[in-house]
């Protein structure tokens, strides 16, 4: 069964929507607070994130903000007041729906099950093994790349660069964020490193199959957009 995480500081409304959704049959976990929240919702075997907006120390939708960097999980926000700009903040980071407290829970259950199918489907839909962008295509079993008949050849991490890239299309990635990911190191200050594997990576296609697949997004980083 799914695992549901809610992520709410009033310890009453997280209790009442827990003992809900286990009798449902759901398992659940609870994060009392923005960084813990954070925390939980990046591990791999949380289904889906019911999120309050008002949190002590990260707001929600920072979380949502910073969960999206790296995850699809299905996030349905809950706004305390029926508050437009909440909602709007937090689609736009984002979230997949909203719920205005206080809610029917029938209404949290439905909508829960919807935000599950959507993902699930898409999931299935990924599940191709295969990464394409125009004639470029990135298989992920064997971790080889070819523009349409070539193979590109390209070292372990341009290609982990290339992949991440891909997959967090039209997401514009700042180098940090691209050394902790890739790199899987923390960021000491140095992103030189960052810049260096892009020049390659665009040497190698960019250049050679005059396309323009990796775009520079000044004072941020860099992102693959979809292709027009
Ligand atoms: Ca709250």
């Amino acid at each position: 069964m799914a695992k549901i995480l809610i992520v709410e500081d009033e310890v009453k409304i997280a209790r009442f929507v827990e003992l809900e959704l286990k009798y449902e049959g759901y398992e659940v976990e609870i994060a009392n607070d923005g960084r813990t929240g954070l925390e939980k919702a990046l591990k791999d075997d949380v289904d889906l994130v019911l999120l309050d907006i008002m949190l002590p120390g990260l707001s929600g939708i920072e979380v949502c903000r910073r969960v999206r960097l790296e995850s699809k999980v299905p996030i349905i926000m809950l706004t305390a007041k029926d508050d437009v700009t909440d909602k709007v903040a937090g689609l736009d980071t984002g979230a997949d729906d909203y719920m205005t407290k206080p809610f029917a829970i029938e209404e949290l259950l439905a909508r829960i099950r919807v935000a599950l199918n959507r993902h699930s489907k898409e999931k299935q839909e990924v599940k191709t093994d295969v990464l394409k962008y125009g004639e470029l295509e990135i298989n992920l079993a064997s971790h080889s790349v070819h523009y349409g008949k070539d193979e590109v050849t390209l070292t372990k991490k341009e290609y982990e660069l290339l992949e991440y890239l891909l997959r967090n299309k039209n997401i514009a990635m700042t180098r940090e964020q691209l050394l902790n990911n890739v790199w899987d190191y923390e960021y000491f200050g140095d992103t030189n490193v960052v810049d260096v594997y892009i020049r390659y990576l665009r040497q190698k296609i960019d250049d050679k199959y005059g396309i323009h697949l990796i775009n520079t997004v000044r004072g941020v980083g860099y992102i693959i957009r979809d292709e027009k």
